[in-house]
């Protein structure tokens, strides 16, 4: 494979960008070799600076659910561009958008938007402390929360694959208010709240964990998690910034009928733009400035490109037949992987959930971070270069979902199972 002009963008990005990127895992550093710097998208389709051609596993990260370019997205985009990109006043679309997801997701009878995930849990958590009047939070080890500083103990995504337990920069003080537990383990959460009681303003949680490999919860644990924040009375956030809008149009807690106090989205809700919303409950909502207290502001928050990105977006995939068509196009995918693996003699898991998928480079079942954080990344690593080199773009870190999207057809399915199963016999040998 050619990357001759992605080798020097990416020496010259590193003169100026630290490691070259703007999101760690973009480096490509649990993986060796150089990045391939993009230069246009299409449907299930990129494109490197080089001329190569890649079918997209990442998907910008999960946001891009319809695939790259979609016309119907792009087409609006310019229309309301024209129009101008923001006015730090209000539009309706904001009013628009939030009214759609109010009614995908009914606990959320109050939407804020901001520009990032992380945005959206950061001020998650500073209504909860506020609301409840506590200061400790529990969140789950391997579970990724965006970046604010609280958030990042013990963290999945880009901790997990440069393996750093945290992060310099985070006061202890900080960090101490943040309580961590084991994925799946229902009695350690139990033990924290005999242990702080009523000192825990809430349990933040991917319901669906896609952020250390995908790892769906056991039957009891969402549940007991309701429980559980219900009898201490602490809030139960739901992070649904990878799951809302692509496990089902409702989010993952439409699948569980497990009903948080608060629910972050980000990612398909911005239709491929910056944007992030947490909302809930009116009396816990109402408590944001201006009808409250709690201080959260924005200058681009809401802007009418993100918005109208994002409400072309849910009106496609609140179409009948979108979700079983994902899932039957990963279902696809699942299936080939499962045949290509059962002849050979690795120790692989494929775990997915919807239209999110990883194989994991270890045999044992996909429970918590612990069952999967000894997955052989240097393995990974290689049947991930090997995977490029046959021109599938698959996420670059053992510990990320690859994303599934409307775009990708039968015959990109049947062309990566193809080559995964050659990448793993090559791998065999
Ligand atoms: C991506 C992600 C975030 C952070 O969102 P950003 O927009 O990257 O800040 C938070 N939570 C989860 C579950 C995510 O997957």
């Amino acid at each position: 494979m050619n990357l001759e002009r992605s080798q020097k963008l990416f020496e010259e990005a590193q003169k100026y960008l630290p490691g070259g990127v703007d999101s760690p895992v973009r480096a490509f550093k649990a993986v060796g070799g150089t990045p391939p710097f993009i230069a246009r998208g299409q449907g299930s389709r990129i494109y490197d600076e080089d001329g190569n051609e890649f079918i997209d596993y990442v998907c910008s990260w999960g946001p891009l659910i319809l695939g790259h370019a979609h016309p119907e997205v792009v087409g609006a985009l310019k229309q309301v561009a024209e129009r101008g990109t923001s006015f730090g006043a209000p539009t309706e679309l904001e009013v628009t958008l939030a009214k759609m997801i109010s009614s995908a997701i009914p606990s959320m009878e109050m939407v804020r938007f901001v520009n990032s995930g992380t945005e959206a849990t950061m001020t998650a958590l500073r209504l909860a402390r506020a609301f409840t009047g506590r200061d400790k939070v529990v969140k789950f080890a391997g579970g990724y929360h965006g970046h604010a500083d609280g958030l990042l103990v013990k963290g999945g995504s880009g901790l997990a694959t440069l393996s750093l337990p945290g992060s310099p920069g985070v006061p202890p003080s900080y960090a101490q208010n943040t309580l961590v537990a084991p994925y799946n383990h229902t009695e350690a959460v139990a033990g924290l709240f005999e242990r702080y009681p009523e000192e825990i303003a809430a349990v933040i949680v991917e319901p669906v964990a896609a952020n250390m490999g995908v790892v769906p919860p056991q039957p009891d644990f969402l549940p007991s998690l309701r429980k559980l924040t219900s009898e201490s009375g602490a809030l139960l956030i739901f992070d649904e910034v990878i799951t809302g809008f692509r496990v089902a149009y409702g989010g993952a807690q439409a699948i569980y009928d497990v009903t948080p106090d608060l629910t972050c989205l980000g990612k398909i809700i911005g239709g491929g733009l910056p944007v992030g919303a947490y909302g809930g409950r009116r009396e816990i909502m109402e408590m944001m400035a201006p009808s409250g207290p709690v201080y959260q502001a924005g200058t681009l928050s809401g802007n009418p490109l993100a918005m109208t990105a994002g409400i072309e977006t849910l009106k496609i995939l609140r179409q009948p037949g979108v979700y079983k068509k994902l899932e039957r196009a990963t279902s696809h995918l699942e299936e080939g992987i499962r045949e290509a693996i059962s002849s050979l003699n690795l120790k692989l898991n494929v775990s997915r959930f919807a239209s999110l998928l990883t194989i994991f480079f270890t045999d044992r079942p996909a429970l918590d971070y612990d069952s999967v954080s000894g997955a052989d990344t240097a393995l990974f690593g290689r049947f991930f270069q090997l995977l490029l080199s046959e021109g599938i773009y698959w996420p670059p870190s053992q510990f990320e979902a690859a994303f599934v999207s409307l775009a990708h057809s039968d015959e990109d399915i049947q062309r990566t199972v193809e080559a995964i199963g050659r990448a793993l016999k090559q791998l065999q040998s």
